[in-house]
């Protein structure tokens, strides 16, 4: 007789403040990825099933998202957190940010 089954595991990877898209609360949400394991006589084997969630922790709703995204924001995050390329977006370099602050006259107020 051959038992086998499978078995959940939940990693979180990060806690980020995102705009919740059911309360609309910017509050902080935790990135998790849960992995489910085709296990054999309880042993676990492989990995058949990995999925990334985030959850809002003020109203509890949850979300998936793919796992490039996943990974996109676990950079957000603090790009801090066993990924390597730390601080890369966030105010690292002041004003010398290509896409924010000087925006070439598109929507410049004095230029009107
Ligand atoms: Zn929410």
């Amino acid at each position: 007789m051959i038992i086998f089954g499978t078995k959940g595991y939940l990693y979180q990877l990060a806690v980020l403040t995102l705009v919740c898209g059911r309360c609309g609360n910017p509050a902080a949400h935790t990135l998790r990825k849960r992995v489910t394991k085709f296990t054999l006589f309880f042993v676990p084997l492989f990995p058949f099933s990995t999925k990334y969630t985030t959850q809002c922790t003020f109203c509890g709703a949850e979300q998936q998202t793919t796992a490039a995204q996943a990974e996109q924001l676990r950079q957000q995050a603090g790009g801090g957190q066993a990924a390597p390329g730390h601080a890369a977006g966030y105010g690292a370099g002041p004003a010398t940010g290509p896409q924010y602050g000087q925006a070439h006259g598109q929507h410049n107020p004095y230029q009107n």
